[in-house]
């Protein structure tokens, strides 16, 4: 019996109640069409780290030495807590084989991209920065695949991050048995048809990048986690749209069956 890829998912986005005003943030098309294809794990670092439901909002405060998340009422300090809870969670998750993860936008825990950030006696705030979870589990773990569920409302940037997450599982599952010169070379041979179509250059620059990691007498494991992470960097740029078509209509469904519709 195939078993499915497990991907990981901000709690509120599943549907639990774990938002700081008691309610959920579901995202539809995850639980109820992912739901079908992947193991889908819910992650809430602030519920994690044992902030109440509902408690009140927190926010990412820069005090001029670095980067703070705070409660937003009385400026009560998480960073430590969720630094530490970020770093166990996210190893867990790595460990438990997790494919991809898709973080809740706009949130100074999970948001991956453009989230507030105050200046000390600022009210106002610039959207520049990461939520504190992303963050710390982005930086561990920069080959697993990620988007914020924002991107995923668009259909073809929703396409892209399966195929990523599609890609990572075929080299994931490769890996289980150990990385040898042989084992990578093959995997990059067999997919080069999707760097191709998916990021000119990409195929080319990957087969450098095992090339020059095997002359250096580089470990295999060392040599195969570079390349997904280079992998990813690459593929994290969306490509045209005649490429996604094309990839999409020939990329094998091995991701279990099929790929999940995303519409
Ligand atoms: S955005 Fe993250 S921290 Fe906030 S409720 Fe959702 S899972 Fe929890």
């Amino acid at each position: 019996m195939d078993v499915k890829p497990r991907l990981a998912v901000s709690s509120c986005l599943l549907g639990q109640k774990v938002r700081n005003n008691g309610e959920a943030a579901e995202f539809t098309e995850i639980t109820h069409k992912w739901n079908g294809h992947f193991d889908l794990i819910g992650v809430c670092p602030e519920v994690g780290v044992g902030m109440g439901v509902p408690r009140p909002k927190t926010r990412l405060l820069n005090d001029g030495n670095s980067i703070r998340l705070v409660d937003s009422i009385n400026g009560e300090d998480f960073t430590g807590r969720i630094l530490e809870y970020a770093q166990v969670q996210a190893d867990a998750l790595v460990a438990s084989g997790i494919c991809g993860f898709v973080f809740k936008n706009d949130s100074p825990s999970c948001g991956l991209e453009r989230v507030n950030v105050y200046r000390d006696g600022h009210t106002r705030a610039t959207r520049d920065g990461k939520g504190m979870f992303a963050k710390i589990f982005t930086t561990l773990y920069p080959h697993i695949p990620v988007v914020d569920e924002e991107r995923l409302k668009d259909v073809r940037q929703a396409e892209h991050f399966l195929a990523r997450v599609h890609f990572f599982s075929l080299w994931r599952e490769v890996g289980l048995s150990g990385w040898t010169a042989q084992t990578l070379t093959d995997f990059h041979n067999a997919n080069k048809q999707f760097l191709l179509h998916r990021s000119p250059g990409a195929k080319r620059r990957l087969g450098r990048l095992i090339t020059s990691g095997f002359d250096n007498s580089e470990h295999a494991e060392t040599v195969a986690l570079t390349y997904m992470t280079e992998a990813q960097k690459t593929l994290n740029a969306l490509t045209q749209k005649g490429s996604i078509a094309n990839v999409m209509e020939h990329a094998p469904g091995k991701i279990t069956h099929n790929l999940p519709s995303v519409k």
